[in-house]
């Protein structure tokens, strides 16, 4: 939806808005947020409010710490929540410096670039269909999140098993209400775990989305008194929680990725050649916690290989049984702890590459790897993810394509962010260290 500066003061006014969000991401895809009284509103659409980009993670130049929010109107809504203090407007904005240029460090602004990239290049939109997964947890007393999940039910089980019914429903109804075109949702394969599918948009509506879905899920929960985590290994032992991202090319309504019979068509084999060719480093965007790796294991429907298949869940890429517009590769090793932005722009960027470079795509695996020995892997080039945030990095630090998908500030960040928390990780003696060698040794 296109507003005018106009559209968003009547909007505001007829709707007695009181408070406006302005939202954009860290490098950890963390929301941060500016909230202003609705007096300031003309600041707002002038582009004048200032942060201070010095106290945001990945943000970090204390020399001229001021940065400018520029409000993307379009992306104005009403929050469906906080009546009784006044309502709450948000609108997601691109980062500026102050002498008026976009800061090349901002997630947001990054994804545009590599938008502007594809359009260059002759296609019109990158459309991405997300699949959240996410566990409701209960809460104690205080409201901190326990280890009990909410339910015991499993996949597609409705009420009374699954007692996550009430919130999801609150949920997706709260989501229409923003405008969301919300396709399904349903219980997940383990106990207390959900799942919301929303309608496919372009790369950043997904990605401006995908933001807001976590904000709406974790407080519309915790209206229910429970907790919800986008954490992707929660709980060892059952599935842990995807964010798996379909995609597919357009120009104007034709589906590039779409051909007159089942197959791919050759620019979605070229596309998929480059995301596979870049995949390990990918991984340190797509998957950019200790704890997504602890997802990325065999046996809980999560991706361990770089392959693709139009037969089974175990390759990293799935070509998913459709037609038409509905025509996409499904990437399966996304999890919710990614920043959207980022990870959206390094796949576009990949599978570009592949389009440019067509490199050769390697044939479709029809069995389950899981199952297959490492012979046979071998012999069909199936080669592993990193099974580690550090070797993630270091895959990502040995792809200087990658790296320019990032831009040189956004690297540089997400280097320093991620360091950092293997580091802290790496210094930390966990308890089954001490119950596997303490009397052992
Ligand atoms: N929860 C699984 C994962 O970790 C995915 C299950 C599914 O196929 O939707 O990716
Ligand atoms: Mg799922
Ligand atoms: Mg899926």
């Amino acid at each position: 939806q296109h507003y005018t500066a106009e559209d968003i003061t009547k909007m505001a006014n007829d709707e007695n808005v009181e408070f406006i969000c302005l939202m954009f991401t860290d490098i950890n895809g963390i929301i941060k947020n500016v909230e202003v009284p609705i007096s300031q509103l003309d600041k707002v659409l002038a582009n004048k409010i200032t942060f201070d980009g010095s106290s945001i993670d990945g943000f970090t130049r204390i020399e001229e710490s001021d940065m400018l929010l520029h409000p993307d109107l379009s992306t104005w809504l009403i929050f469906p929540w906080g009546e009784e203090h006044g309502k709450v407007a948000r609108l997601i904005c691109d980062i500026y410096e102050t002498d008026g240029t976009p800061f090349a460090g901002d997630p947001r602004v990054n994804l545009k670039r590599i938008i502007k990239k594809m359009q260059d290049m002759g296609y019109s939109h990158f459309n991405i269909g997300p699949e959240p997964e996410f566990f409701l947890f209960n809460t104690d007393e205080q409201g901190n999140p326990t280890l009990h999940l909410n339910d015991d039910g499993s996949y597609f089980d409705f009420s009374p098993v699954d007692l996550g019914v009430n919130v999801r429903k609150d949920i997706v109804l709260g989501l229409e209400k923003m405008g969301f075109e919300v396709e399904a949702s349903h219980h997940e394969v383990a106990p207390g775990q959900q799942e919301i599918d929303f309608k496919y948009q372009d790369a950043l509506s997904a990605a401006d989305s995908i933001e807001t879905f976590k904000l709406v899920v974790k407080t519309i929960a915790r209206k229910h008194g429970l907790f919800a985590t986008f954490m992707p290994k929660p709980v060892q032992g059952i599935n842990g929680s995807g964010m798996h991202i379909n995609m597919s090319l357009f120009n104007g309504d034709t589906n590039i990725f779409d051909t007159k019979d089942d197959m791919l068509s050759d620019t979605a084999k070229e596309f998929m050649s480059g995301v596979l060719k870049h995949a390990r480093a990918l991984t340190a965007v797509n998957n950019p916690t200790v704890n997504s790796y602890k997802r990325l294991v065999p046996g809980y429907e999560a991706p361990t290989y770089i392959a693709w298949s139009s037969k089974n869940r175990s390759p990293l890429i799935r070509v998913p049984a459709a037609t038409g517009k509905a025509k996409r590769i499904e990437m399966r090793s996304v999890d919710p702890t990614t920043n959207p932005y980022l990870a959206i722009a390094c796949i576009l960027d990949a599978g570009l590459d592949g389009v440019k470079s067509n490199y050769d795509l390697m044939p479709e695996v029809k069995d389950n790897i899981y199952e297959m020995s490492e012979d046979k892997r071998r012999e069909e080039g199936i080669v592993d993810l990193p099974s580690t945030l550090h070797n993630a990095l270091k895959a990502l630090r040995k792809d200087e394509y990658v790296q320019q998908s990032l831009g040189k500030e956004l690297t540089n960040s997400l280097f320093a962010a991620k360091n950092a928390e293997w580091a802290r990780y790496q210094q930390t003696v966990s308890q089954w260290e001490r119950d596997t060698y303490m009397s052992q040794y």
